[in-house]
This record gives structure tokens, sequence and C-alpha cells, in this order.
């Protein structure tokens, strides 16, 4: 690239999310605006890592300056305080691609909230979650980013006032920095503060003490020479004892990009074949990104210190919660990134540390059950993700699950704690899915198994509608769908105070009639083992799909052919008695039958079959009764 193909700064427009972004950052009365530098200190620090890993196919990129560094001017006259670092840099170009739009996942998971919440509940979102380089505009009327790409004889500046535009502009040579970029915010009036250096050092120390790469303060117009406040040390490679609880939350706030507490933290070298340390943190809260449909995971992989990718899939999806990195002493620094993903000491790697990462969820299970309550709260749903996708971890990752069911009065409880309290000639374990945890419990089919003391899983969680039929069992015990297939509960005696209904021939009659009545729409109609209170549900028939799984797919589009469901009827129930008992007609038992199926279907929250049909048929039998 040449100096002659100058730009010139034409306004350009902001993407519409940045705009209400900025809109907000502007506007915000949050308190907390420190963050800001802890952002731009981070992108500083990727900026840095980023020439590290290009250096080592082309060290001239290093140039007369190998060393790594931050640098922060502060300026209380002229009101500014600059973030400079000599990393990577950014030419035009990558200023237009990145400083306009918002390109990371995390912010736009945050646009994404924040329209959801549409409340102006943002104020905290910013509290609990990094929004990246557009965070300076909490502090800054104005900022200007002047950038030198590394080995490139041409700078460019990039200019905003945050309100709608920016500018890019070439910049001169002699005013930009001899290779990476330098970020000036012209601080707001009421932001004056972060031009103090009492006050940026403590901020840049809590938040920013564990970035890999030195930081340095200075005074403009100060003779005094620039001070080292971090010394870019990498935490992971200090012994266990040196470190304490705030450098570890420090460090995990800056390589998590998160705002709370690690919940776990798991820090070992591991020696032997493979030399890798590790140093992991399970997040004390959700991040933004959890649901995200690409799944990814965020650990870094390190080569002896040396950052190389958070792309490498360290960890199998279903951890993708845990973050932190691994830095391999192994692994060759000149391979490509597409190469170390195929590398047998990767995989080594991906191995070692997913098995340890389970077994000290194991250990914190026993040890702590509480405090492991509180991971599983969290993440207990992507845990689960695991019991279908990783076969050969299942085992122990029954062992980890936990659940709510009927007898744990809101407690979480081990399949463990669910084995040792099964009833006599109890061969399943019993599971009832749906969307809404107190609506699971209230389900007319889980009756007969409270009448009998069975407890039964109650499972809220989208991806509890899979991996419960994969054929999965635990303990040799299948897992077994309430609303599916017969209960065969008659082999499992009754609590006391429930006496089995007998079956009389008036209740045979109506279920044969009701059979031939609703062919159309029930694959069979049969006498219940699962009901004492409800009249009626419905069920799906023994081998076709549960019914909240066909729910599902449907609404997912992927609607399979629908089996017809199964009408069960309770014989204990006065008005099925009254029913083979009745002297009414034909149409009027076929009313009532429809009636029947329809109220079942709707205590499913389904619609009724036919929904105009079913009107007419509930106001001729209130007619009768007038
Ligand atoms: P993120 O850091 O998560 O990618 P940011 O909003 O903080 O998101 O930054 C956006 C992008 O701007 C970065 O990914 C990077 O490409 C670029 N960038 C920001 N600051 C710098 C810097 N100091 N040096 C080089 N590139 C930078
Ligand atoms: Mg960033």
């Amino acid at each position: 690239m040449t100096t002659d193909s100058a730009i010139a700064p034409e306004p350009r427009a902001f993407e519409a999310d940045v705009s209400k972004l900025l809109h907000m950052m502007v506007h915000s009365v949050y308190s907390d605006r420190d963050v800001f530098l802890r952002e731009l200190i981070s992108n500083a620090a990727d900026a840095c890592e980023k020439l590290r890993y290009e250096a080592i196919a082309n060290p001239a990129l290093f140039g007369e300056d190998p060393q790594p560094r931050i640098t922060v001017t502060l300026d209380k006259e002229a009101g500014t305080v600059t973030i400079a670092d000599n990393g990577i840099g950014m030419t035009a170009a990558d200023m237009g691609e990145t400083l306009g739009t918002i390109a990371r996942s995390g912010t736009k998971a945050f646009m994404d909230r924040l329209s959801a919440d549409n409340d102006g509940g943002g104020q905290q979102l910013i509290g609990q979650f990094g929004v990246g380089f557009y965070s300076a505009f909490m502090v800054a009327g104005a900022v200007d980013v002047v950038s030198r790409r590394a080995g490139q004889e041409v700078a460019a500046v990039w200019s905003s006032d945050g309100r709608g535009t920016y500018t890019i502009a070439s910049a001169d040579l002699s005013q930009a920095p001899d290779r990476g970029t330098r970020v000036t915010l012209h601080l707001l009036e009421d932001a004056k503060g972060y031009a103090e250096r009492y006050n940026v050092e403590r901020i840049i120390k809590a938040q920013s003490g564990h970035v890999p790469v030195p930081i340095f303060i200075e005074e403009a117009g100060s003779d005094e020479e620039a001070l080292q406040i971090a010394d870019g040390a990498a935490l992971w490679t200090k012994p266990r004892s040196e470190i304490i609880e705030e450098d570890y939350t420090d460090f995990y706030r800056s390589v998590a990009g998160q705002f709370d507490k690690p919940a776990l933290t798991l820090h070992y070298r591991a020696e032997g074949r493979h030399e890798y340390s590790v140093l992991t943190f399970i997040p004390e809260s959700k991040p933004f990104d959890l649901f995200d449909p690409n799944r990814n995971g965020r650990i870094k992989l390190y080569v002896r210190r040396v950052f190389i990718t958070d792309e490498a899939e360290i960890l199998p999806r279903y951890l993708r919660f845990v973050r932190g990195l691994v830095d391999s002493a192994d692994l060759p620094l000149n391979m490509s990134r597409e190469m170390i993903q195929d590398s047998p000491v990767l995989s080594a790697i991906q191995k070692g540390v997913s098995n340890r990462v389970l077994a000290e969820l194991e250990k914190l299970a026993d040890a702590e059950p509480e405090r492991y309550a509180a991971i599983w709260e969290n993440f207990g749903s992507v845990l689960k993700e695991g019991l279908y996708e990783d076969y050969a971890r299942r085992e122990s990752l029954l062992g980890l699950a936990r659940f709510k069911t009927t007898s744990s009065n809101g407690e979480w409880r081990s399949l463990k704690d669910y084995a040792s309290s099964l009833k006599e000639n109890q061969t399943a374990i019993y599971y009832a899915t749906g969307d809404d945890l107190d609506r699971i419990a209230g389900s007319p089919q889980l009756e007969g198994f409270k009448a009998r003391g069975i407890e039964v899983l109650l499972l809220p969680d989208q991806v509890d509608n899979f991996w419960t039929t994969t054929g999965i069992d635990y303990d040799g015990k299948p897992f077994k769908s309430v609303t599916q297939g017969a209960a065969d509960l008659s082999l499992i005696p009754l609590s006391e105070g429930n006496e089995p209904a007998s079956v009389g021939e008036e209740v045979t009659g109506f279920v044969a009639f009701a059979k031939e009545a609703l062919r159309d729409h029930v694959s069979d109609v049969r006498v219940s083992d699962r009901l004492t209170t409800s009249a009626v549900c419905i069920v799906a028939p023994e081998n076709a799909m549960d019914l909240q799984l066909e729910k599902i797919l449907a609404s997912a589009g992927r609607a399979p052919e629908r089996a017809k469901p199964v009408l069960e009827v309770n014989a204990g129930h006065s008005l099925i008695g009254k029913l083979g008992q009745s002297s009414a007609g034909d149409d009027e038992r076929r009313d009532i039958a429809y009636l029947l199926l329809d109220e079942a279907r709707i205590a499913e929250g389904e619609a009724p079959t036919d929904p105009r049909a079913f009107v007419e048929r509930l106001e001729r039998l209130m007619a009768k009764t007038l």
C-alpha cells in the first residue's frame, strides 16, 4: 500500500444497531462507567497477542520493537485519556469493518436482549456485560483512533462523537504510532476524573491487573518516566500457592469478559505424556451467549504463552459455559490454526481437560452439594445436552444430573437419590416433560403415580425431550415418560387411603362406545392406571413419540406424522360411572365422548379437535341443564 491512495474524511453512518447502542452509552446515567477502561485495555492486549501470533510466521513484523506494551496517558489539561498499544494495528479498511458495526456475538446477544426488554433495563445490562469498544462513549464526547498496521507504511484515523456518524481518513505517519493503535478519549465534563492518575491506576489494577501484556501509565507534560502498573505475567504459570482469590477473580473477568465471580476455579498443570497448564472457571451467572445457536466454547488456546486461538473447541459444546485457557508446552508454535485442530496433541488435551472438568464437578457435588446445586441451576440445561451428545461420558453426566421431582419439594435430587426410593416392583424411572415446572407437576397423568408414592422427575427443559428418548438407562432402569404407553402401574401397590377403582360393565361399555365414536381422533380408549382425580387424560401410544417432543418438533416446523393419542378414562370417576349407566341416547353420548376428549386435550394445553363443534356441544349440554 502507498500513501498516494489517501482517504479523505467522509462522514459515514453507523450500523443501526451501533447507533442504538451508542445512544444508550451516551445517555447512560450508569454508575459503573469504569468498565470502558477494561474494554479498551482488553482490545489493546488482544491486538498485542494477535501480533505475537502473526510474528511467528513473519518475525519482521516485530521490527525493532518485540516487547508488547500498553500505555495509558493522562492529560488533565486537555481532558483526555489515551490508550496506546504496539500490537497488530488496523488499516483504514479494518476500521471500517470493525468500528462501525457490531461484530462480536456477545454484543449482538446484548442488543437482542435489549430489544426484548425494551423498558430501559439496559442500564443494568451494561453493568453486567462488556460491550466492547463503544463503551468509550460512556465517558467521552469524542473518540479518535489512530492506527498503523504492523509492517505497513500508511496509517489511518477514525473519529466520532458517537452521534450517528464517524469518519475514517488517512493519517500522517508522523502523527501515528510506529505500530499499533492509539485510542484517545475526549472526556465528558462529568468524566474528567478519568484523567486523574490515582483513579485510573486503581481501576486498571483492579480490572486489568492480569492481562498478559504489561501496562504502563504516564502523565502528559510530566518528566517522569512511564510507570509499569501491571506486569503482564501469565497468572496461570504461577504456582497456586502464590495466587490469592482476588487475582483469580480479576483474571477471570478479563479472560471471560464477565463481570461476576467464578463459581468454580480449576487451575492445574498436566504432566506426563503431554504438558499443559489449565486455568478455567465456571461463571457464577449465565453468560449472554449461552444459548447462541452456534454453541461455541470460549476456552483460549495458548502455546508457551502465545495466544493461538479461541476456536480450538477444547471442551465439548455442552461445557461451553466454562471460560479460561489452556497453555500447551508441546504444540509447535509454527503450526497453522487449521492444522492444530487435527493434531493428536490437541485431542489429548481436549480429552484430558474435559474429563478433569467433569471430575472436578463430581468432587464438588459430593463435598459441597449446595455450591454444586447453584452451578447446576445455571448450567444444568446445558450439561444435559451431553446426555445425548457424549455417549462416552454419559455415566458421568447422569451422575452429575439433578432434577426436581414430585417428591423433592423444589430441591434438587440426583438419580442416586431417586434409585434409593424406588417402590416395590418399580422397573422404570418415570419422568414428565413440559415447559413449566408447575404445569408439569399439575398434569393429570401424574395422579396415579402420586397415589402410589412413585417419584416422577419433572423435566422442564427442551433438551429433556431429546436425551430421554435415546434409549438411555440408569442403573439398569429405563427412563419412561408418564405420558406415553400404558402406565403398567397395577403391580405397584397404592399407598394407604387410595382404593383401586373397580371397573364395572358400565365402564367397559362406555369405553367401547367412545372408541368407536372417536376413532378418527384417537388410536385407543382405555381404562387408566394413572388417573385418580381427573376424569380423562390423553397419552401417546406405546411406540410413538412422546407428546411433548411431538409438540416441539411441530413448533420447529418439523412435524412428524402425528400419531393419534390414546384417551384414558378414570373408572373411579363418578362421571364415567354415570355415563355407563345413563339412559342418554347415542347422539348425546357421542357429544360427551367428544367433550371428554377435548377436555383432555385442553388440559394438555392443546386446542379442541374442532373448536366450532366443541362450542356447539358445550352449548347443547348447557341448554339441557337449564
Ligand atoms: P471485541 O473486542 O469483542 O472484538 P470490541 O467492540 O471491543 O469487540 O472491538 C471491536 C473490534 O475492533 C476488535 O475485534 C478489533 O478487530 C478492533 N479493535 C478494537 N481495538 C483495537 C486495537 N487496539 N487494536 C486493533 N484492533 C482493535
Ligand atoms: Mg473488546
